[in-house]
């Protein structure tokens, strides 16, 4: 495990943020504006380079110092969900995409100017990935239709291109459920699409939204690798995108942590501070500790996947000790600041939607178990 490269990339992405107040950061998530000059100062560091070769304009590396950078951005309190997709849609297109997509994209991820977000959750079909109904039909000749309706996609209104998981085959002509299925590269104000923003506060500056498409044309170029093979590309970087998941609740959890010693050390209702109390300190000692287990397992996943193992069970396992060991910290730094939790300025309350997100997407802890209890137990599959 290279922990002083993570080291390394954590340090610079602290001195990049400590260039952006809590004023700018606010006002770009209340206004859910692109923080485009933090975004700059990212790329300018190299930090948008991560996991990605020189030939494209990037700094090497792998989905390890990709996980330092978010975990520094979300316990710096500057989480950015598109820092994430952008990454996982690079990886995906690093591993699938042909020589034309990646000279396309690649170079300007890593100079900051081209972000993507990425499109699969249906409102029918949730977590069942494989019942989408979005379609993408091969008209023979000029290209594909595409029409859909995605829901909760994350920065899709500011974002560069939207990778959409379409089907080209009905799943009534295919063996197995995985195939006939496309990713396809999207440009968001394309004509035929149209976005709607939903009503979910969260404290960051990308907003979610409904998505509809409506017969969108697209040319063969907009697909990545094989048509019918979308699913086993996307397998191959669910893993890393765990990871990541998992990274960026290690940060928010330290976050609260760190908020909670704080008031703990100055608070003194009876004179000596509230932190001097083990009914107060064990719980926070305890979060310390599910914490750095959790950083370990990510970092082992990481070290795992960068080595060229696919890490399933190793991001399984960061991705589900990641999302609890957040809450825990979330739920010791509220119990330690009493009443004062529920005061805005004292920052744990714009925490909480991160928190508890981290449970649910992009994949629950249920289904986090699911695939542990199959793959890493030998269980049979229970839906
Ligand atoms: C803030 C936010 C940002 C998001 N960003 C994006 C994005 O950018 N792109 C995108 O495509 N999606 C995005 N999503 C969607 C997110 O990935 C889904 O919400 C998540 O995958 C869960 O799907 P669902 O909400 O449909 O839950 P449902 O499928 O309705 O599931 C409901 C509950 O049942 C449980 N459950 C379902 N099936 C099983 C099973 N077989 N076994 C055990 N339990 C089960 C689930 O774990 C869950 O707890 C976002 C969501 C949010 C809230």
């Amino acid at each position: 495990m290279d922990f002083a490269a993570a080291a390394d990339v954590a340090r610079t992405t602290e001195h990049v943020l400590a260039g952006f107040d809590d004023d700018y950061w606010r006002t770009h998530c209340q206004d859910r504006k692109h923080p485009a000059e933090l975004w700059q100062a990212l790329a300018r560091a190299d930090l948008l380079g991560l996991g990605l070769p020189t030939d494209y304009g990037g700094v090497g590396g792998g989905v390890t110092h990709a996980a330092a950078l978010v975990e520094a951005t979300a316990r710096f309190g500057r989480p950015l969900f598109s820092l994430l997709t952008t990454y996982i849609c690079g990886e995906l297109l690093l591993r699938h995409g042909d020589d034309k997509q990646r000279a396309r994209y690649l170079p300007g991820i890593a100079a900051g100017e081209c972000r993507f977000a990425f499109a699969i959750t249906e409102p029918d079909a949730g977590t069942n990935s494989f019942a989408i109904r979005t379609t993408a039909r091969d008209d023979g000749v000029e290209g594909l239709s595409l029409a859909g309706h995605k829901c909760y996609i994350s920065g899709v209104d500011q974002a560069d291109v939207v990778v959409v998981v379409a089907r080209t085959t009905p799943r009534s002509d295919v063996d197995d459920r995985r195939q006939g299925m496309a990713l396809l590269l999207v440009d968001p104000q394309a004509p035929g699409v149209s976005m709607t923003p939903m009503s979910i506060e969260m404290p960051a500056p990308e907003r979610q939204f409904d998505v509809w498409f409506d017969d969108v044309r697209l040319d063969h170029g907009c697909v990545v690798g094989e048509p019918g093979r979308g699913f086993d590309y996307l397998f191959t970087v669910l893993n890393p995108e765990r990871l990541l998941t998992a990274a960026t609740q290690v940060g928010i959890g330290r976050r609260a942590l760190d908020l909670g010693v704080r008031r703990a050390r100055e608070r003194a209702p009876f004179g000596v501070p509230v932190g001097s109390y083990q009914a107060i300190q064990h719980p926070l000692a305890h979060a310390h500790a599910q914490l750095e287990a959790a950083w370990l397992m990510t970092m082992h996943g990481c070290a795992e996947y960068d080595a060229g193992r696919s890490a399933g069970t190793e991001a399984n396992v960061a991705k589900l000790l990641a999302a609890e060991a957040s809450q825990h910290a979330f739920d010791a730094a509220v119990q330690t600041h009493g009443g004062a939790a529920f005061d805005d300025d004292a920052g744990l309350t714009a925490l909480w939607p991160l928190v508890r997100m981290g449970r649910i997407g992009p994949v629950s802890n249920e289904m986090v178990l699911n695939h542990l209890a199959e793959h890493a137990l030998g269980l049979p599959k229970s839906y």
